[in-house]
């Protein structure tokens, strides 16, 4: 068994849903953690995050389910609102942790990244801010990882979940290429409307919008802005730009355009997909979540691959006797589900740009379906 003096030490890049979870799985099977992440404090900034059935079935696994609900809004009802602000369907969603427990919650980033620090700290995964790494040697039976300030850390494992533009994947030797959409996507945290009891989704002649409960008080609105460039605009122009873009939906936005003006926080982000072929591990090194797999945000699903990878990891580390032969298994395991879903993502997100909404709703059901079942 591969292991650095008797015990099986991990090093993983970066403290979002896919380290901290893999930490968390792998401290509980009986690993020493280390987490270095390149943010100089736990706190962490951002926008609400809807987690689907996967995401809640996996956080009930870690254990964490229940703290997400408490702390978020459950919720199972998908309401598509069609171009003239009727109700066109109401989707169900698969109700992964049992019949009476929602189907899905939204939460607060920083709630879920507290919740999920909180308990890979309980576990023993010692977590460093504001440390990255800058090179990595393998041997073999351990890792070399070199520090920016040129101190030297090892391990038996890396695990690059360092996001979407990983850098822990190029240490590795591992290549992406990112694919952007034409789509820009917005949220803007709000207070919630009395009717935002569930998702709803509402489609535009152009662009798509909707509003996702994230507790008693508050809600984030969505829109995703369809056929434009790739630009960044300066902060003070989010607002009034997000409300000028909600103006032509009919019905209930118009209630929101009031809501985003006062907003506490708007941001604006690029579409961007990759799924990284041909592997993601390089002898005792693998990247997990949006390091190796980043679906477009429209599935509301990346959350829960990054959460799966996690766990899926630690599993398969469990089962072999090698790191290498763990990794293989873990590979092997996660990549046609992970692969279905960004190519989904993509489908959906090319039938937006399209205005072909009403074949991108059975797409987004079918995906639902096949996630729902086990990782
Ligand atoms: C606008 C938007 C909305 C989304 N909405 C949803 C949603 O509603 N539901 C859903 O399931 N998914 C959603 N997603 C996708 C979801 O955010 C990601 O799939 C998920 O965060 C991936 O988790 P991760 O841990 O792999 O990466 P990240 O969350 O990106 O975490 C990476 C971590 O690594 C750290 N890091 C980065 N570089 C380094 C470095 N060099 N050294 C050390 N640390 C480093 C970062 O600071 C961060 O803490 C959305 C994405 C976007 C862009």
């Amino acid at each position: 068994m591969d292991s650095y003096r008797g015990v099986r030490t991990a090093l993983i890049v970066g403290a979002g849903v896919a380290g901290l979870t893999a930490a968390t799985a792998l401290a509980r099977a009986g690993w020493r953690v280390e987490i270095v992440e390149v943010s100089p404090s736990r706190a962490t900034h951002g926008w609400g995050l809807c987690l689907t059935g996967p995401s809640l079935r996996a956080l009930a696994e870690l254990g964490v389910a229940e703290a997400c609900l408490a702390e978020g809004h459950g919720m199972s009802v998908i309401t598509h609102v069609d171009v003239h602000g009727e109700p066109a369907d109401q989707v169900q969603l698969p109700r992964l942790i049992g019949a009476r427990r929602p189907a899905m919650v939204g939460i607060a980033r920083p709630v879920l990244h507290r919740i999920l620090h909180t308990e890979a700290e309980r576990c023993g995964v010692v977590v460093h801010h504001g440390l990255t790494v800058a090179a990595v040697d393998q041997e073999a039976e351990l890792v070399r990882v070199r520090l920016p300030d040129g101190t030297e850390r090892q391990a038996g494992l890396v695990v690059g979940a360092d996001g979407i533009r990983s850098s822990a994947r190029g240490l590795l030797g591992l290549r992406a290429s990112l694919d952007y959409h034409g789509q820009m996507v917005w949220r803007a945290l709000v207070r919630r409307p009395s009717w935002g009891t569930g998702i709803h989704h509402f489609a535009g002649k152009v662009n798509t919008a909707g509003l996702v409960p994230l507790s008693d008080s508050r809600a984030y609105v969505f829109l995703t802005e369809n056929g434009v460039e790739r630009d960044v605009l300066p902060d003070a122009e989010l607002a009034p730009r997000l409300r000028k873009l909600l103006e032509p939906f009919p019905g209930r936005v118009a209630e929101l355009a009031p809501l985003v003006s006062v907003s506490e926080s708007v941001i604006r982000r690029p579409v961007r997909t990759h799924f990284l072929q041909g592997g993601w591990n390089r002898g005792s090194g693998v990247v997990i979540g949006d390091a190796a797999h980043a679906p477009a945000p429209q599935m509301a699903s990346g959350t829960a691959l990054a959460i799966e990878d996690g766990l899926v990891l630690a599993q398969e580390l469990g089962r072999h006797e090698s790191i290498g032969a763990g990794l293989k298994a873990f590979v092997s395991r996660r990549a046609q589900r992970c692969r279905t879903l960004v190519e989904t993502s993509v489908a959906i997100a090319g039938l937006e740009r399209a205005r072909r909404h009403d074949e991108a709703y059975p797409l987004v059901d079918a995906c639902h379906r096949l996630m729902a079942e086990p990782a």
